[in-house]
């Protein structure tokens, strides 16, 4: 199994996206994920795998409505340590929305560390050179400032946090540990396919945490509709090349989390294939 950054958005080498992206740029090897001891088994088989895609106990759970504390830190005049600071203060938001369906469907979630880091940065997933990441090594977020000062706009940071957090989730409940299992025995397409059902997938739980955390940040329609536009707005065709899905399939996904409460919503893995596209 091998550990990869998982990035939204990249603005510098868009070639590195695609190849960080698709999981083929290893940096280090991963152990396998930490469960709870009542939790699923880890799957040894591609078929086992499979079915923790398709059929994840995640699916049956649902987001309760959940308060969520953000100050009013004006991402782009901010400090770096204060854009930290409100960026932590909206993940705790996540973690509250998260825990309790990831806890019902047998699996704990750690706090992920939010770095707001310069221009570039070197860190337990390689070399960072901009965008928004998750890192499987460190279960940690890193946030380019040179794309924080591109888009410092609240709903921006906050959709893209809500993404890169998803992956932490697919994290926990294997189904990024999965994804590579079965990723590994697919050809090229088939495994670009796989890599837009986990971003898809990330996209969809983004709006679903964004809704539940809707009516206590006060989130109005236009709000929501700029939300779904930021996530067609990094899709393949102009920030990607084949891996994170269309700007219609990035919209749909990103809407259908927004109009849901059930995480069952958001299984991109059992989807028709043009919605994946
Ligand atoms: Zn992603």
């Amino acid at each position: 199994m091998l550990i990869t950054v998982v990035v939204l958005v990249m603005l510098v080498v868009p070639a590195v996206v695609l190849v960080v992206g698709a999981g083929h740029l290893p940096t280090r090897t991963a152990s396998s994920p930490a469960r709870q001891s009542s939790a699923p088994s880890v799957p040894v088989t591609r078929d086992e795998a499979r079915a923790v895609l398709e059929s994840n106990g995640l699916y049956s759970q649902h987001l309760s409505p959940t308060t969520c504390h953000v100050d009013d830190t004006d991402y782009a005049s901010a400090s770096t340590s204060q854009d930290e600071e409100r960026m932590a203060s909206f993940v705790q938001c996540l973690l509250d929305a998260w825990t309790g369906p990831v806890a019902a469907a047998g699996f704990s979630l750690p706090r992920p560390q939010v770095t707001v880091y310069p221009r570039a940065a070197s860190g337990p997933c390689g070399d960072l050179r901009g965008g928004v990441s998750y890192c499987r090594a460190d279960k940690a977020i890193y946030y380019s400032g040179t794309y924080l000062q591109a888009r410092p706009q609240a709903l921006v940071v906050e959709s893209a946090l809500a993404h890169e957090f998803a992956h932490l989730v697919q994290e926990q409940v294997q189904i990024l540990w999965s994804h590579g299992m079965v990723a590994g025995g697919e050809d090229e397409a088939g495994g670009r396919d796989l890599h837009r059902r986990k971003e898809l997938q990330a996209d969809c739980m983004a709006g679903a945490v964004l809704n539940s955390v809707s009516q206590s940040l006060g989130l109005t329609t236009a709000d929501r509709e700029r939300v779904v536009e930021f996530f067609a707005e990094v899709a393949d065709a102009t920030a990607y090349e084949g891996n994170h899905g269309t700007a219609v399939n990035r919209a749909y996904w990103a809407g259908a989390g927004l109009a849901t409460t059930s995480a069952g919503t958001c299984n991109t893995f059992a989807a028709p294939a043009d919605r994946v596209s």
